[in-house]
């Protein structure tokens, strides 16, 4: 592996004013910043044929990462998730080719190690020592952990409602963690108010460029998956927007490769819960950016951002591929978690059950025909919810058993 990296320049998506790389950079006229490549160049060095001799992380597209020294990578071996295919699942839905791309089996157990993979290694290279986040469900664990293997000083600020794993594992990895009476934007005013007295790094999401391209990372393995011939339609859970926003920066970049047609991108849909639906109102409207939500709810943590500084890049890939913006039910949340669970042995995140009931709705529209094949990003793991999952089954002694309990509960 080279000592270098492709990277030419990072570019606002405000103006596309031209900034530089190698210097810590957060928002340009407000807006996020994408890292771009001199793509003739890697295209000479790298090939899609060789890709499969390299190690099963994300690290793989290194050349379309943005990493310049080998020795500041930070990793716990992300990536390669599996693409299972789920016929009893796609039987009861209506859907003869679904499969479901399991971020949950990632360090930390969400796709957000894809990002902080990234955002800490460039840390790490630019001489951060200490990074701080606001958080209301995985994207603290994730830095904390990435943190932690860096050997970086962490501060997390969370909403008082945050998932108890999720408090839990930044305190695990020895995060300063603080519980904080408010939202997740009065989460991010500490983070920005802090920073002068503390000096440390804002890594909230879109506000540092690289977070993105760890969550492009998906967008490239999903298309070495399919053997660089993309699905007709992918659906995946929306908060921030980085996972959408960062598939497509991958699809365009295979593009300029050559390494994927540019005739078949998929149809992305953007889903969201109905308690937190900025993108799918903006959608409907037919508005370029979100108008904010004031009182989120949903179990789905994730997916609780009232105002995402990236919407409307969301909204515009949703738009160029033909897909939609969906809100899936929260009453059905339970019914789709288990449903999948039993059908198929894999264990949804809350976000993703969402995307189901949005596929659900897709299907009885005509949106998705019973033949297309869909991709739906499971983004994290169901055993990090256990406020959603805690179930008691019946009690049983072990001194005097009753059968007859165990025989009703027997298929
Ligand atoms: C953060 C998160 C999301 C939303 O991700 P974005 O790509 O930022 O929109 C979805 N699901 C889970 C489990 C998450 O942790």
């Amino acid at each position: 592996m080279p000592a270098m990296s492709f990277v030419t320049h990072l570019e606002s998506t405000a103006d596309a004013t031209s900034l530089p790389a190698r210097t810590l950079q957060t928002l340009h006229g407000g807006k996020p910043l994408l890292v771009r490549y001199d793509l003739d160049a890697v295209r000479k060095v790298m090939a899609k044929d060789t890709l499969r001799l390299r190690a099963p992380t994300l690290w793989r597209y290194r050349e379309l990462l943005p990493l310049e020294r080998d020795e500041n990578l930070v990793t716990l071996g992300e990536g390669l998730t599996p693409l299972l295919p789920c016929p009893r699942l796609g039987a009861a839905l209506g859907c003869s080719r679904l499969l479901i791309k399991d971020e949950g089996q990632l360090p930390t157990g969400s796709f957000k190690a894809r990002g902080m993979a990234l955002a800490v290694s460039l840390a790490k290279e630019l001489g951060v020592t200490r990074v701080a986040i606001p958080s209301a469900g995985n994207a603290g664990g994730a830095l904390a952990a990435y943190a932690a293997r860096a050997g970086i000083e962490c501060f997390a600020f969370v909403p008082e409602d945050t998932p108890v794993v999720n408090v839990s594992e930044c305190v695990l990895h020895g995060a300063k963690t603080f519980l904080v009476d408010g939202l997740i934007g009065d989460c991010a005013k500490i983070v920005r108010e802090g920073a002068q007295r503390f000096s440390w790094f804002d890594m909230s999401t879109l506000k540092e460029p690289y977070r993105i391209e760890g969550k492009k990372t998906m967008g490239l393995e999903l298309a070495e998956q399919c053997l660089w011939r993309l699905p007709d339609a992918i659906f995946y859970p929306t908060g921030g927007g980085t996972g959408l926003i960062g598939m497509g920066k991958a699809w365009d970049e295979l593009q300029a490769l050559g390494w994927i047609e540019p005739g078949r991108r998929p149809r992305m849909y953007s889903c969201q819960a109905e308690g937190c639906a900025p993108i799918v109102r903006a959608f409907e409207q037919g508005l370029d950016a979100s108008p904010a939500i004031d009182a989120p709810s949903t179990s789905a943590s994730g997916l609780r951002v009232p105002k995402a500084l990236g919407d409307f890049l969301v909204l515009r890939e949703v738009r160029a591929s033909k897909g939609r913006a969906i809100a899936g039910r929260e009453q059905r949340i339970g019914h789709w978690m288990s449903l999948c669970a039993r059908l198929e042995g894999i264990a949804l995140c809350p976000e993703s059950a969402i995307c189901l009931d949005a596929l659900e709705q897709a299907l009885a529209r005509g949106d998705v025909k019973r033949d297309d094949e869909v991709v739906v990003f499971n983004t994290g793991a169901a055993q990090k919810y256990v406020e959603v999952i805690r179930t008691t089954p019946p009690r049983l002694s072990w001194r005097d058993v009753d059968w007859g309990i165990v025989e009703r509960a027997a298929g």
